[in-house]
């Protein structure tokens, strides 16, 4: 559905004052990224939303993140592939050169990924994704790992950029739960902070200004937005 500008700038007003609410709640210095996720909107809408003042867009899949770069190619947007990457969809992903890839989530995807990049003589920003809440669902590597395969992935894979860390909030609707997932994650970004790591990319529309009183710098946000 191609939505009213007016609608859309009603919601994206509502999600930065959210967002303005929970940072100062931290702390005044606590700066927060907006990335507009488009998956389940139109390009039209995702044009209105440029015209509103927003850059940064997500997108889970590599046929639909390519089909809009491609289309919105004369704006000057930001580009984040936030979905998990099959290995077949590798070359296509590179070609894209999106501004940051937030779902590595294995060592194997890692090595992959740096060895194509090497045969493009490219590098691409990445975050580790940590499955915090230990989910079947959901993919991330294990938080107990994360250090350690988060350090290895900067030692062996020189052509990946690793700029922090994701995660998807638990899937339940009780708040203790989805906070703990968010501590975890966190506390684990504290400490990849002595590696550089500058990112913590967590909170979606259900859970958002919990996540950026967890410490979230980054959300990821779609149907507050476009639904
Ligand atoms: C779809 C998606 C989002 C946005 O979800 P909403 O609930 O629509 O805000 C955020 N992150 C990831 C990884 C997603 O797949």
């Amino acid at each position: 559905m191609i939505q009213e500008k007016e609608q859309l700038r009603h919601n994206l007003d509502r999600v930065i004052w959210t967002i303005e609410e929970a940072r100062i709640s931290v702390s005044e210095h606590h700066i927060v990224q907006l990335v507009a996720v488009g998956k389940y909107t139109e390009i039209e809408n995702i044009q209105s939303l440029y015209q509103l003042g927003q850059r940064a867009f997500g997108e889970n899949q590599v046929q639909q993140l390519t089909q809009r770069m491609e289309s919105l190619e004369e704006l000057p947007l930001q580009w984040h592939m936030i979905g998990s990457l099959q290995k077949n969809k590798i070359n296509k992903l590179i070609a894209q050169r999106p501004t940051l890839f937030h779902a590595l989530d294995s060592l194997a995807l890692a090595e992959a990924l740096n060895k194509k990049l090497t045969e493009q003589n490219q590098t691409m920003a990445m975050l580790l994704q940590i499955n915090s809440a230990k989910e079947q669902t959901k993919s991330g590597v294990m938080p107990e790992e994360a250090v350690d395969i988060y350090q290895e992935i900067q030692e062996r894979f020189p052509q990946i950029r690793l700029k922090g860390v994701m995660s998807i909030g638990a899937h339940t609707e009780e708040t203790p739960l989805i906070q703990q997932s968010f501590e975890t994650t966190h506390r684990i970004y504290e400490t990849l902070q002595k590696e550089g790591a500058t990112l913590c990319s967590m909170g979606m529309s259900s859970d958002y200004p919990l996540a950026i009183k967890c410490g979230s710098n980054l959300v990821r946000v779609g149907s507050s937005l476009f639904g």
